[in-house]
């Protein structure tokens, strides 16, 4: 019995069945990666999936 499984889910869409990367989980319906530390600290409306985060630091990057 795996209790992360229970504990983590999917920010954006609420499931539940993630893969558990350690750091990481993998929401298998949005297919979106979400940083475990970001689910745990930041308000839900603010979680950014990991493909998310890539694309706001390159335009910050590119600006
Ligand atoms: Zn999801």
């Amino acid at each position: 019995m795996k209790n992360e499984m229970i504990k983590y889910k999917c920010p954006r869409c609420h499931e539940k069945k993630i893969i558990d990367y350690g750091k990481i989980i993998e929401c298998v319906k949005c297919q979106l990666e979400f940083y475990k530390r970001d689910i745990e600290t930041l308000n839900r409306s603010n979680i950014l999936a990991i493909s998310e985060l890539n694309d706001f630091i390159r335009i910050l990057i590119e600006s």
